[in-house]
Formats: C-alpha cells, structure tokens, sequence
C-alpha cells in the first residue's frame, strides 16, 4: 500500500480546492444513466448505461435510428425528466435525483430548448412568446420586452414581434422558438429534430443559426435521426438501443453533407 502522504505534491487542504478549479469541470458529466419504462408487463429500457462529458462551448449533435433514446437522453440533461439510476453534475449542481420544483427551476435559468413542433403558443404574439421564460425572473415588464426583443433582433425576427404563430411561415415560427430558448442567456441549448417540420432550405438557415450561437460561444446540442444534420457538428455522439455506439457508424457521419453551414468546408 503506498502512503498517500507521500503522493508528489499532495496538496494540503487549501491546496485542494485550488487545483480542483484549475481542473475546469465539464459543463454536464453524466455517470452510468439509465432509464427503464415498465409498460403492460414489459420492460423498456430506454437509456442503458450512458456516460458522457460536455464541455462548455461544445457543438455537438445526439443522432441515432428513432427509438434509440435520443428525446429520453435530451429530456433528462435538461432537467424535463429523472434517470432511474445513475448521476448528473450538470454546471458544478448534481440533478439526477432533484425535485420536480428544483428541476423546474434550473431549467428556467440554465437550459433553452427548441422542439421540431415549434411549442409557441398560438394566442401569445411572438414577443409575448419570447418573454414567457422571463416570467419568474423578476425583470421589470420593460425590461422583459427589451430582452424580448434584443433575442428577436438576433435571429432576424424583430419585425414580426407583433404577429402571432399562425401567421408566420415555419422557419420563422422555429427562429421565434430559438429567440425564446436564448432570452434568459442558458447554459446549454438543446434542439430536438429541429429542422424536422421544415423544408431543407429554411431548415439549413436555422442550422447556420445554431453554428453562429455556437460561434459566439453557446453550448449547443442537437438531436436528430439525421446524419445530414448531424455532419454540420464537429462532436457527434451515436446512441443505439439506449447505449453511446463506440464508433459512429460510417453510413452515419455525414460523408456528403446536404447542408452547407460554413463550418463543414
Ligand atoms: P428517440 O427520440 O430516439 O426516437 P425515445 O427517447 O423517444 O427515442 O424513446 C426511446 C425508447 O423508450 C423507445 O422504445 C420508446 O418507445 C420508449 N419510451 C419513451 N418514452 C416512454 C414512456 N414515457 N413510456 C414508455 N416507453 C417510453
Ligand atoms: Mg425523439
């Protein structure tokens, strides 16, 4: 047994906590998840065992065949749903096991998300859209509407703050969505089939979208059955029956990209 007194530089107790902040911590460390639905006497285990590590800044695409756990995954890294085992220290706050309200509330200040299916809600006009996160924020309603509108300016969509969803084409109905996931400046953005409901053209501007985010120092993850989509990311993570594919597989990674972004060539 060596004598751990005598590792090389064994810092003291102040030492510690100065080397634990040099050794920057991931933004999301997650540690063996699982997840498992019981439904009509069978068991679904929908995460089997995901480890992975995400840096602050990352552009990084999920991708997988539907089924593979890909919505499961996203849900529960942003604090929608719990694992049923496992651990997650998502910004230095470990979650897995978090109420409903703690996880509500990190949510709110830490993650923006954007759905294939937009989310807006029909009777709010875009900018009542964009504030609706800032509800609890305690900004004054000048404030939320200059917040509103600085996130709408930044996807092109300060012109229509006064319409409603239904009178918006997709892709701006989706660019409304992005302006709602940014008001309150999250840590981490998470797209889930994003472009799904869109036609390739305007879904390759809300992809060019993300890699400016991302350009401008956003933590950004998108989830897509896509490899297209996925090619437009530098970091892709393959999930197949619940589990990260060791190696992403070939057909997968985007060899011709459909989408031209700017950062793929
Ligand atoms: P993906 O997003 O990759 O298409 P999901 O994460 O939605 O896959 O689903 C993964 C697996 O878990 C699927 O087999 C799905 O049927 C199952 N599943 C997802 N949600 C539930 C649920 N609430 N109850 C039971 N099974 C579920
Ligand atoms: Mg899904």
């Amino acid at each position: 047994m060596g004598d751990l007194g005598e590792v090389v530089g064994a810092p003291a107790a102040e030492g510690h906590k100065d080397i634990f902040q040099q050794n920057k911590m991931p933004l999301l460390e997650l540690r063996d998840i699982h997840k498992t639905y019981h439904l009509g006497g069978e068991t679904i285990r929908a995460l089997d065992g995901v480890s992975l590590d995400i840096d602050s800044g990352e552009f990084i695409s999920i991708i997988g065949p539907s089924g593979s756990g890909k919505s499961t995954l996203m849900h529960i890294i942003g604090c929608l749903d719990s694992p049923t085992s496992g651990t997650i220290n998502l910004d230095g706050v470990m979650i897995h096991n978090a109420s409903a309200r703690q996880l509500a509330s990190i949510r709110n200040k830490k993650i923006g998300f954007v759905f294939q299916f937009f989310n807006l809600l029909p009777k709010l006009t875009v900018r009542q859209n964009v504030e609706l996160p800032m509800i609890y924020s305690g900004f004054s309603s000048k404030e939320r509407r200059e917040r509103a509108m600085n996130a709408l300016e930044s996807v092109d969509m300060e012109d229509r703050s006064k319409h409603r969803p239904s009178q918006l084409s997709g892709g701006q109905q989706q660019r409304t969505a992005i302006a709602r996931a940014l008001v309150n400046n999250p840590k981490i953005i998470f797209a889930d089939e994003p472009t799904g409901n869109l036609d390739s053209n305007t879904g390759e501007r809300i992809l060019q979208m993300f890699d400016k985010l991302h350009t401008e120092g956003k933590t950004v993850m998108l989830v897509t059955h896509d490899p297209d989509i996925a090619a437009v990311t530098p970091r892709r993570i393959e999930i197949r029956d619940g589990k990260i594919a060791n190696e992403i597989d070939p057909k997968l990674s985007g060899q011709t990209p459909r989408f031209n972004i700017g950062t793929n060539n």
